[in-house]
């Protein structure tokens, strides 16, 4: 499975902040020579110099900066102005890497809230754990395939 991101925060980390990888990725990218980038180009950690390495919530080192408090703390208060009203959840591609950030909580939201509809776009694995199956579309074709037949 590919995926994208675009943040790299310091390995350790030494410090909450994460940088946009736009520009790094992309000098990356014309820079590469039988699939290796040259040295220079390896992200450093501007506070410490160590290694940076993208932000993926994969271990006890994730960083979650003054934004991303902001952007959950608006997720929670729109997940309180739509209890229990009409609710269509679009999930494209989620997988079990990290289930507790995206798919299990769908599931919970579409499982305590009988106006919610959950369509899970997953050509891997479209299984609930929950009983919601009256309230899931599951749509097993590649999202590439249905994206650009919309
Ligand atoms: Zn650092």
């Amino acid at each position: 499975m590919q995926q994208t991101h675009k943040d790299f925060g310091c390995f350790i980390p030494c410090h909450n902040k994460i940088y946009d990888a736009t520009n790094m990725v992309k000098e990356m990218i014309k820079n590469i020579t039988d699939c290796k980038i040259p040295t220079k180009l390896v992200p450093k950690c501007p506070v410490c110099g160590g290694e940076m390495e993208v932000n993926l919530r994969k271990d006890a080192y994730f960083v979650q900066d003054d934004n991303w408090y902001k952007q959950d703390k608006k997720y929670g208060e729109f997940l309180d102005e739509v209890k229990n009203k009409r609710l269509l959840l679009l999930e494209f591609g989620v997988g079990f890497n990290t289930p507790g950030i995206i798919r299990f909580p769908f599931e919970q939201i579409t499982y305590q809230n009988e106006n919610c509809t959950l369509i899970r776009f997953n050509k891997d694995n479209c299984m609930t754990f929950l009983d919601i199956e009256n309230r899931i579309l599951k749509v097993e074709d590649d999202i590439k395939d249905i994206v650009s037949k919309l």
